[in-house]
């Protein structure tokens, strides 16, 4: 999967090694604070480095060298850092947004600022990365006519990472902790999470393009759905994934596909206006369980279970729509919308295609 849709992964570590747990040695100091030795580049040398803490890092090490001074990273257990605050008791189903972190099945949303956050951050680039190109391309053209000082003055001075990277080192954090932060308020009234696979879901990078704000989007996907395990594992709730195909567009009313208007659904049957995130959860809330629909039923044959169900309810039940008109748009002509009309002549091939005839 990496392969076909990750291309060209290029790392521009320069300041970093890792050492195996047996290439080292730790002890403790009169003073309490632990050194290590590591290996260096003459043989059978060691270098001491004093660390700024009494408890010795065990397993593989992460040396950062950063401002000349050197970070010790190492991995512990999740099961260590054990939360004690109490889970909910319910079972919940959520959806992933973009101007909140989650909306769960009662219509709450979580992480309310993300939206605001994601929006300054994705101006500020899309200014910023405008000017850039708009420099590098004088550097280009100095480079074409021969002049490379020009070209590699502007290189350093101005088309530099530094910057860059600080502004991230302080953004990236802002959003996890309020993706973190929604996530345990959100358990706070849950033991059980329905949730989609958000890793699954992948879109190819140069799908993405360089459009800042989808990249920013799929981004904090990844970050909810490290913060669902994460937070889940640490204070001991479930969390089950389910297949999200159409929990966005069906209509928790009538269980039908509505119309989507932007943030809002529309039932076609009943007149109902939903939330879309909020049907969603709800959705993805009833999909646990589902004895037609597993994680790994393909949505096209989830677009045909929906809507064999809804020609079921509809020949089985009366339509409760007592007005002549409402009785009129539910007068069962099987189309009443282009869009449905698509949708079930695509239904009837792909059900031709796949079991032959249906009796
Ligand atoms: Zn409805």
């Amino acid at each position: 999967m990496m392969r076909k849709h990750v291309k060209h992964g290029v790392s521009r570590v320069a300041n970093q090694i890792v050492v195996r747990s047996d290439q080292y040695r730790t002890w403790t100091m009169a003073d309490g604070n632990v050194w290590i030795d590591v290996p260096g580049l003459q043989r059978r040398q060691k270098i001491a480095i004093p660390l700024n803490t009494t408890v010795a890092p065990t397993g593989t090490l992460r040396l950062i060298l950063r401002q000349g001074r050197v970070e010790v990273h190492y991995a512990i257990e999740a099961t260590d850092l054990r939360e004690t605050r109490p889970c909910g008791t319910i079972a919940i189903g959520i959806d992933k947004g973009y101007t909140e972190v989650l909306t769960d099945s009662d219509g709450v949303h979580h992480g309310d600022d993300l939206g605001t956050i994601l929006r300054g951050e994705s101006d500020y680039l899309m200014v910023k990365n405008a000017r850039r190109a708009k420099i590098r391309s004088i550097a280009d053209k100095a480079r074409e006519i021969g002049d490379e000082a020009k070209a590699d003055r502007i290189k350093k001075n101005n088309l530099g990472g530094v910057k860059r990277r600080r502004r991230q080192a302080r953004f990236e954090p802002r959003v996890r902790t309020l993706t973190f932060t929604a996530v345990h308020s959100l358990i706070d009234k849950a033991n059980h999470v329905i949730a989609e696979d958000l890793t699954r879901t992948f879109t190819s990078r140069k799908k993405l393009g360089r459009n800042t704000n989808r990249r920013l989007a799929a981004w904090t996907k990844g970050v909810t759905a490290e913060a669902l395990h994460s937070v889940s594992e640490r204070r001991g709730s479930a969390l089950t994934l389910v297949n999200a195909a159409y929990t966005s567009q069906v209509a928790p009313c009538c269980r039908i596909l509505g119309e989507r208007a932007g943030e809002r659904l529309h039932c076609t049957r009943c007149g109902e206006e939903w939330q879309a995130d909020h049907a969603a959860a709800i959705n993805v809330l009833e999909r646990y369980g589902d004895p037609d629909i597993s994680l790994w039923t393909p949505y096209t044959r989830v677009r045909q279970i929906l809507q064999e169900r809804a020609d079921r309810l509809r020949t089985r039940l009366p339509v409760q729509d007592s007005s002549p008109s409402g009785r009129r748009a539910n007068h069962p002509t099987r189309a009443t919308t282009l869009k449905e009309a698509v949708f079930s002549q695509d239904a009837e091939n792909a059900r031709e295609q796949r079991s032959g005839p249906v009796g």
